[in-house]
């Protein structure tokens, strides 16, 4: 597809929103409202007892508190990892020796661009949370049985968390 035209619609600290208009070579044409994000990693903290790490805040959009894996927006030109590796010290305190990308993922294709990437963290140790002034986290572990039954008795309902628990259990980790 060829992009014809991307009009800025708004632009806000978090994400901004362009109307787009693209052409195929046969003729088929997409118009469409796009909310473009700069990406997202997403850290899967797990300790040598298999013990997940969750932290819970209340999410405005669903207006609710949710049970979700540690996550936080990439800085322009920064690699996921890095990203992954602050944040993670950011709201939870802890450091990991060891990190392994679990999988990439679009949580909303339709309409998002905002590309997400899960990393498990392990081998790890435990500091001070340094949250930003507008977030308020309250960290938990976790059994891996817990999380099953909280995803399936629908207490989780974040998508990325889901997504990166059944990866994490479904491999060899
Ligand atoms: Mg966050």
């Amino acid at each position: 597809m060829k992009l014809l035209s991307s009009r800025e619609l708004y632009r806000g600290p978090i994400f901004w929103v362009t109307e787009d208009h693209a052409k195929d070579p046969g003729g088929f044409e997409i118009h469409r409202a796009i909310v473009r994000h700069g990406g997202s990693s997403v850290m899967m903290p797990v300790d040598d007892r298999r013990r997940i790490l969750m932290v819970r805040q209340y999410r405005l959009p669903a207006r609710a508190s949710l049970w979700e894996l540690p996550a936080g927006r990439l800085d322009p030109g920064e690699k996921p990892l890095t990203t992954a590796k602050r944040e993670l010290q950011e709201e939870t305190g802890y450091r990991a020796r060891r990190w392994k990308k679990l999988i990439s993922f679009y949580p909303s294709p339709g309409f998002v661009s905002e590309k997400m990437t899960i990393f498990l963290a392990t081998d790890l140790t435990a500091g001070e949370a340094k949250p930003m002034d507008d977030e308020r986290i309250e960290c938990r572990w976790f059994s891996a049985k817990q999380v099953e039954q909280m995803i399936h008795s629908n207490k989780i309902q974040d998508g990325k968390t889901i997504i990166g628990y059944f990866v994490w259990k479904n491999g060899k980790h």
